[in-house]
C-alpha cells in the first residue's frame, strides 16, 4: 500500500488510521505534488489556494475508490490532520465495513483527556459528545475512559509536589515470551552479568537516594518491574531491597510493588523475603489459565503453577495482588479467554490487568509464521466480555493506556476492587508524579504539574551497556537537580 503526501508530511497519524483497518499491510511512503499510483494507495492532500487551504483524502483500495475533501479559510485554526484522519476513517470504513471503537485516537491518552475535559467544567454528555464528534469514539470506549478518570480523580490529590516514585528493573525472565519486545535477557544468558548488575543498582540506589535527599523528595511508592524481578535468587533481591530501605527515608511509602510475573521463578523463600523487606503488592501474571496458549508464547510454567504461587503469596499474608492476562494470544479463543478470567475473578484478587496483545517489531512473534492468524483473533470479544465480567463482579476501571500494535487498536485495563487501585500505575500512567527509575532499560520522568513540563532521563537499555557505562550513566542522573533547580 503507497501512502502520498502532497504539501503535508502527516505520515505518523495517516498510517497509525491506515492500520486500524489493514494492521498487516506494509506501506510506502511517498513525498510529492505530482504522482503516479497504479496499485492500492493513498492521497493525502493540503493543498493552498488563493482565499482557502484544501484539504483532500483518496483512496484506491480493493478495486474500490473513494474521496473526501473540506475547504478551510485560511485564519481556521482546525486540527488539520484531525480532520484529514477522520476523513480516512470515513472512506476505509466504508470500503472494509470496520469500525475501530476508539476512532482515530491514535496518539491520545483517552483518560486525560477526559481529566482535561473535566477540569475545563464539561459534563458527561459534552465529553461523550466532543469524544464523537472529534475523534469518532465509541460511547462504550467513552465511558470507560471516563470511569477510569473518576477513580483516579480520587487519587490525584493525594499527590504532593515534592513526592516521587521509585522504580527499580530486573530485567532477567527465565525464557522469553514470544510477544515480549523488552530487552530481558534470559537468566541463564545473563548469568555472567548478574553480581555485577546487583552491585552496580545498589550504587545507583544510593546516589539516586542523595539526589532526592538534597533536593528535600520524599519517597511515596516502590515499583520492582522488568523483565521478572523474581527471576533473581532471594538473596540478591534482599540486598536490593536492603540497600532501598537503608538509602531512603521509607515513612512516607504508601505502596510497595514487586512483580512476580511469572509463577516459574515463585518460591518460598523468595516471598517471604520480599514481604519481609517491606513489599505490600506482588503481581503474579497468568496471561491466560490455559497450558496450551502458554506453551504457545513460550511461558515455560503451567496454571497450576501459577494458582500454586497465588495460594502460596496468599498463605504468606499477602494483601493485595495483581494478576496480568492479555486478549488476542496465538492460539487463544473467546471462550478459553472467557475461563480464564472467570477463574481469576472466583480467585478474587485485589487487581486483575487486562492488556490487548501488542505485536511490537523487536517481539519473536512479529516474524513467526502465525503471525497473521493472530492478527485475526477475535480480541474485541474478548476484551468486551472482560469489561462485562469484570463490572459484573464489583471491579473498575482504574488505569488505561494504549500502545502501538495493538489488536483492534483496543487497550489495557487495570481494574480493581473497591479502593484497591494501584497507586504507582496511575502515577506514571497518567504523569502526576516523578518517577525516578533505577537499572538497565530503566527511565526516570520527572514532572513539573504546575510549569506543565515532563522530561526524561534514559538509562542505557542493555544489562551489559549499564555495567560498562555505569559512570556515565551516573552522571546523567544529575539532570534531575537541574530539573528541581528550574522548577524554583
Ligand atoms: S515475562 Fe514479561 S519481560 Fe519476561 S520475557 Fe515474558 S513478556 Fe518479556
Amino acid at each position: 500500500m503507497t501512502l502520498i503526501f502532497s504539501g503535508n508530511d502527516y505520515k505518523y497519524e495517516i498510517e497509525g488510521i491506515m492500520k486500524l483497518f489493514i494492521p498487516a499491510a506494509r506501506f510506502k511512503h511517498i513525498f510529492s505534488d505530482s504522482f503516479t499510483a497504479e496499485d492500492d494507495h493513498v492521497v493525502v492532500g493540503v493543498h493552498e489556494e488563493q482565499d482557502a487551504v484544501l484539504l483532500f483524502v483518496t483512496v484506491c483500495y480493493l478495486g474500490k475508490s473513494n474521496r473526501r475533501e473540506q475547504r478551510l479559510s485560511k485564519d481556521d485554526g482546525s486540527d488539520r490532520e484531525l480532520i484529514l484522519s477522520r476523513m480516512l476513517f470515513d472512506i476505509m470504513s466504508g470500503i472494509t465495513g470496520i469500525v475501530p471503537k476508539w476512532g482515530v485516537m491514535t496518539g491520545v491518552r483517552p483518560v486525560k483527556r477526559v481529566n482535561k475535559y473535566i477540569d475545563a467544567g464539561l459534563s458527561k454528555d459534552e465529553m461523550r459528545d466532543l469524544f464523537k464528534r472529534e475523534y469518532y469514539c465509541s460511547a462504550e470506549k467513552f465511558d470507560i475512559a471516563y470511569r477510569t478518570a473518576m477513580i483516579q480523580r480520587r487519587i490525584m490529590p493525594t499527590v504532593t509536589d515534592d513526592s516521587f516514585s521509585l522504580y527499580v528493573n530486573i530485567p532477567f525472565c527465565p525464557t522469553r515470551c514470544s510477544y515480549c519486545s523488552f530487552i530481558s535477557q534470559t537468566i541463564d544468558s545473563g548469568k555472567k552479568l548478574i553480581p555485577d548488575y546487583i552491585r552496580l543498582i545498589c550504587r545507583e540506589i544510593e546516589y539516586t537516594a542523595q539526589i532526592s535527599k538534597d533536593l528535600g523528595l520524599k519517597l511515596d511508592t516502590v515499583y520492582f518491574g522488568g523483565g521478572t524481578p523474581t527471576s533473581i535468587e532471594a538473596g540478591q533481591l534482599s540486598r536490593i531491597m536492603q540497600t532501598i530501605e537503608r538509602s531512603f527515608d521509607m515513612s512516607g511509602v504508601r505502596e510497595y510493588t514487586v512483580e512476580a510475573g511469572r509463577a516459574d521463578t515463585v518460591t518460598r523463600e523468595k516471598l517471604e523475603t520480599v514481604k519481609a523487606n517491606g513489599c505490600t503488592r506482588i503481581s503474579v501474571n497468568p496471561q491466560t489459565l490455559n497450558d496450551s496458549v502458554l506453551r504457545a508464547i513460550g511461558r515455560r510454567h503451567t496454571s497450576a503453577q501459577f494458582f500454586e504461587a497465588y495460594d502460596l503469596a496468599r498463605k504468606l499474608g499477602f494483601k493485595h495482588i495483581n494478576t496480568d492476562i492479555i486478549a488476542g494470544l496465538p492460539t487463544d479463543t473467546p471462550e478459553s479467554f472467557n475461563t480464564t478470567i472467570e477463574g481469576l475473578i472466583a480467585l478474587a484478587p485485589e487487581n486483575i490487568t487486562v492488556h490487548t496483545l501488542s505485536i511490537k517489531r523487536a517481539a519473536d512473534l512479529n516474524h513467526a509464521e502465525d503471525k497473521q492468524t493472530v492478527l485475526k483473533n477475535p480480541t474485541g470479544i474478548m476484551v468486551d466480555r472482560a469489561s462485562e465480567l469484570l463490572t459484573e463482579n464489583a471491579y473498575s476501571p482504574y488505569y488505561l493506556y494504549r500502545q502501538k500494535n495493538m489488536l483492534e487498536n483496543l487497550e489495557n485495563i487495570g481494574w480493581c476492587r473497591q479502593g484497591e487501585e494501584s497507586l504507582y500505575n496511575i502515577f506514571i500512567m497518567e504523569e502526576i508524579q516523578t518517577i525516578l527509575a533505577v537499572g538497565a532499560g530503566a527511565s526516570s520522568k520527572l514532572v513539573d504539574r504546575k510549569g506543565a513540563r515532563l522530561e526524561r532521563i534514559f538509562n542505557y537499555k542493555h544489562p551489559l551497556e549499564y555495567i560498562k557505562h555505569f559512570d556515565y550513566m551516573l552522571e546523567k542522573k544529575k539532570e534531575i537537580v537541574d530539573f528541581y533547580a528550574e522548577k524554583k
